[in-house]
């Protein structure tokens, strides 16, 4: 898991300037996609070889200055909690402020490192006048000028200094199982009644720095690692930083597992933002198991309602009825299991392979059944086709105008061979060759 920089400070002092520095606002996931407020940033970074990821915490903040230190209070102590290192950003320009004193009180109480960065050092006089800072009661500043770069390298050195040692590779040979989804889902809910039962043997694992959000989770004799994206939130107040870094942890836990379990609410279907999930989760090549929760409160079950409620789910994304669905209550326990013995599956599907003579013996049977079309006056045609990687799957077919073959006959073959082979909630990539 990419390791976190937070970036805190009052308004106006260059955060989002400082982010787009870092992170190159192309990259940055500015909220609509997940339905999150606009003026959020979270991204990737990069400097000496180091990857890592960029929270902007700026976004709303109160008028009123009393209600703006509460607001402020709040984003620090998320920031503490979900990252590495933190930067703080005052501004040359306009000095010492209360609101700066509050953020540096708060930030001189804890562990996590620090770094105390004056911005808008454009010039060596400002750089200069930066050393005011010092009365914040931080070791070390580090000015920089957001908008013309001067000083960013030396704290981009001093950054990736301290963030946490890669994980090591023991680790992560054990399958990742991520529960993903909306708010209020029943994310947690899951996450606690699969630890609660004797069935299942749960160890944390200590985080790097940050707070752990992952544990060891032993079911049936196999160990997987379960990354819970509900964490922290309960206690936060502010319904914005909740879908925020709600939205931050889903995108790095669908990055780092190798199944996403995407919990929907039965009661309320399924909305634009389970898309989204559903499609970054393909994207990444994961496996994929849908669990329709709270499955006790839907009314007048009867033996086809899972399927209606199936077909519902598919008719939403018609390319991704591959995907299993189980439905849950994490209330009373009912099917939690369940969901990790498909996950299992998943993971199993995942690693299939298939030999080059067996499947060109099933491509040359299914290309007669389903003829291929005729552009620019050449019949189109498909030579032969090979597996060339498994855990995600990857298959590679050579044919003689590949840009030409329809999307349709794409999809046609991928069916075929889900119909075949299976590859249940595991997305397969297919490439087309000139040859
Ligand atoms: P945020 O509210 O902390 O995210 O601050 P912004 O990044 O929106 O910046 C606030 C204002 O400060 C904008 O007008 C920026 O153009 C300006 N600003 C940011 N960084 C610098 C800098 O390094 N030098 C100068 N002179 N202005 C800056
Ligand atoms: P999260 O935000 O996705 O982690 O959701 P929570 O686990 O906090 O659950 C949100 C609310 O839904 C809580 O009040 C739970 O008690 C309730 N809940 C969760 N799972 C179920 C379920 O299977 N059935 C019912 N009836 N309620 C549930």
């Amino acid at each position: 898991m990419l390791p976190v920089v937070s970036i805190v400070g009052r308004p106006n002092v260059g955060k989002s300037t400082i982010f787009n520095r870092l992170v190159g606002s192309r990259k940055a996931i500015v909220g609509d996609q997940y339905g999150v407020t606009r003026d959020r940033h979270y991204g990737e970074s990069f400097w000496n070889g180091r990857k890592f990821n960029v929270i902007d915490t700026g976004g709303y903040l109160p008028d009123e200055t009393d209600i703006m230190i509460a607001g402020i209070r709040e984003q620090v102590h998320i920031a503490l909690e979900e990252s590495d290192v933190i930067l703080f950003v005052v501004d040359t320009e306009g000095g010492i402020t209360s609101l700066d004193q509050a953020v540096a009180q708060l930030l001189r109480k804890q562990e996590k490192p620090v770094l105390l960065v004056p911005n808008k050092a454009d010039n060596d006089e400002r750089t200069l006048n930066a050393t005011e800072f010092y009365a914040l009661g931080f070791d070390k500043l580090y000015p920089v000028s957001a908008i013309n770069g001067r000083g960013t390298g030396d704290l981009l050195d001093e950054l990736v200094n301290l963030l946490p040692e890669e994980q090591e590779e023991s680790e992560s040979k054990t399958p990742k199982l991520a529960v993903v989804g909306r708010p209020n889902v029943g994310k947690s809910s899951f996450v606690n009644a699969l630890l609660k039962d004797e069935r299942c043997i749960v160890t944390d694992i200590p985080g790097t720095t940050r707070d752990s959000i992952n544990s060891k989770l032993t079911y049936d004799g196999k160990d997987y690692i379960l990354i819970d994206t509900a964490g922290l939130r309960k206690k936060r107040k502010v319904k914005e930083n909740i879908e925020f870094y709600s939205t931050v942890r889903t995108d790095r836990a669908l990055k780092e597992c190798d199944v996403a379990i995407l919990m929907l609410d039965a009661m309320r279907g399924f909305e634009a933002q389970d898309k989204h999930i559903l499609r970054e989760a393909e994207k990444y090549n994961k496996g994929i198991v849908i669990v329709l929760n709270k499955w006790d409160l839907v009314p007048d079950k009867d033996t086809n309602l899972h399927k209606e409620f199936e077909e519902y789910v598919y008719s939403r994304m018609p390319t991704m009825d591959y995907v299993p669905i189980v439905s849950t209550s994490a209330l009373s326990g009912q099917r939690i299991h369940r969901v990790i013995s498909v996950a299992q599956k998943v993971l199993e599907e995942r690693k299939r392979t298939i030999s080059t003579p067996d499947l060109n013996n099933f491509l040359k049977k299914i290309l007669k059944e389903k003829q291929l079309p005729i552009r620019r006056g050449v019949p189109l045609k498909i030579k032969y086709g090979t597996q060339v990687k498994s855990n995600p799957p990857v298959f590679k077919f050579f044919m003689n105008i590949p840009e030409e073959l329809p999307a349709n006959y794409r999809r046609y073959i991928a069916n075929k061979i889900r119909q075949k082979y299976g590859f249940e909630g595991v997305p397969i990539t297919m490439t087309f060759k000139k040859k």
